[in-house]
């Protein structure tokens, strides 16, 4: 009897993608095989996004799409956009069951199981938050989500709606995750959650964040920690000084065990490079709090990457302010951007403010910032030509089969000579040349 076919699609962030490995795992103990997304499946999961307009209808088509590879199957909608509108997808006849974030963890109580029983060592672990997982299947290094929701209400964002209020999964619980994708040979653990600065606020006398990334730079097979998104009010100096401590930069004192694990790159949202538009927004910092900041980290650690998040278009944002954002950017030492079109979504504060700036101007605002980030990765990695840095080797290059693509600690992206068997294995390489933000160079070990 063969056994029965599940397929699932992750749209959206990285916490998507860690709750579809989670789901994949309960799907195997339930007896499921899993096939790729384009295949034929008796049962399709769409794990859905909603922080954009885009994102939202995309998962729309999606499900009228999906249906049409097999009119006989199960499609469940899940995820934020599930969680927020689930009556939009209701009215979509493809889909058949849709279930909101906290269900995600119960899949058995709305997916038919297979008849043959699976065997019993596929049941993963469970954690006070849901299943543990082995793997975040198609990718070598492992995110491991330590807190979900938001207690912030910044004017633009759906997410609090989405995820809820903040809360922590238990430091016991992150230890256990993390041992088991470790046992499982992953190289690089990143730490993600909706808020990660908010990490333990929840739990009276749990660790916060630093604490928690001091206990986990312990585990003595540990290679590789790598720190998500978090907000510019959330970096303490205590947090600065461990990932200073801890930068994997050769010169490291590679004896000290438990330090020297965790990667020079913080992702520190900005949003606005204008003080009364970080107002509106309600930022709760403003330019000179967030260049202080970034100042500060860089004099800490020169190679260092520094990515931010940038928004452009937010309703009122004049021609004027967006100059200010664009001078603000260009004047500071960051690494990179991931540049954001302003969408409105139901719910929001920013929704029902005036001013809405018009599609073009956004998609002209969008283009600039974009060719400012460019130019500053490609200056970031310039800057790398004759330095020793430490990579993941990821997988092979598109461009040949001996060409190998990694990624540094201080994120930046490498392409490196070598066999197959290195994949999944952490080396260090003699930067040769950089081009456009890509390094080139030798292996050193
Ligand atoms: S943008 Fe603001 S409201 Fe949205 S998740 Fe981040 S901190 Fe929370």
């Amino acid at each position: 009897m063969a056994r029965p076919t599940a397929a699932i699609k992750t749209l959206g962030c990285k916490l998507n993608q860690f709750e579809s490995q989670q789901m994949r795992e309960q799907l195997e103990a339930l007896g499921y095989c899993i096939v790729p997304f384009e295949a034929v499946a008796d049962l399709y999961v769409i794990n859905s996004c909603t922080v954009t307009t885009r994102t939202a209808r995309d998962c729309r088509q999606l499900c009228r799409r999906t249906k049409r590879l097999n009119p006989e199957s199960l499609l469940l909608v899940t995820g934020c956009y599930a969680q927020v509108t689930p009556e939009q997808l209701e009215q979509i006849a493809a889909t058949d069951i849709v279930i909101g974030n906290a269900a995600r963890g119960r899949l058995a109580q709305f997916v038919p199981p297979a008849d043959t029983a699976p065997p019993t060592d596929l049941l993963p672990p469970y954690a006070e938050t849901g299943p543990m997982i082995r793997a975040i299947s198609g990718h070598t290094r492992a995110f491991v989500k330590v807190q979900e929701g938001c207690d912030a209400h910044c004017a633009y964002c759906i997410i609090p709606l989405a995820r809820g209020a903040s809360r922590s999964v238990p430091a016991g619980d992150v230890i256990k995750q993390v041992n088991l994708l470790v046992a499982a040979g992953c190289p690089e653990i990143v730490l993600i959650g909706t808020h990660l600065g908010q990490y333990g606020a929840d739990r009276d006398g749990d660790a916060d964040l630093s604490g928690l990334v001091r206990a986990l730079c312990e585990l003595p097979d540990l290679l590789r920690l790598r720190l998500s998104s978090i907000e510019p009010r959330e970096i303490t100096d205590g947090l600065i000084e461990i990932v200073a401590a801890g930068g994997r930069c050769l010169e490291a004192d590679s004896s000290r065990p438990g330090r020297g694990k965790l990667c020079r790159h913080w992702h520190i949202p900005m949003q606005s490079g204008c003080d009364e538009i970080l107002q509106c927004m309600n930022r709760p910092y403003d330019t000179s709090f967030y260049r202080s900041l970034i100042e500060r980290i860089k004099l800490t650690q020169p190679d260092t990457a520094i990515g931010a998040d940038v928004i452009v278009g937010f309703p009122g944002e004049t021609d004027e302010q967006f100059e200010q954002t664009r001078a603000f950017i260009e004047s500071l030492p960051l690494s990179y951007l991931h540049v954001f079109t302003y969408s409105a979504r139901p719910g929001t504060t920013a929704a029902r403010m005036p001013d809405q700036v018009p599609g073009q101007v956004r998609k002209e605002r969008n283009h600039i910032l974009r060719a400012i980030s460019e130019r500053k990765r490609a200056a970031f990695a310039n800057n790398m030509v004759g330095k020793q840095l430490e990579v993941v080797i990821e997988q092979f290059t598109e461009a040949s089969d001996n060409e190998l693509s990694a990624i540094t600690d201080n994120y930046l992206r490498a392409e490196v000579a070598g066999s197959p068997e290195l994949i999944g294995s952490i080396a260090k390489i003699q930067v040769t040349n950089a081009h456009g933000g890509m390094l080139h160079g030798e292996l050193v070990e």
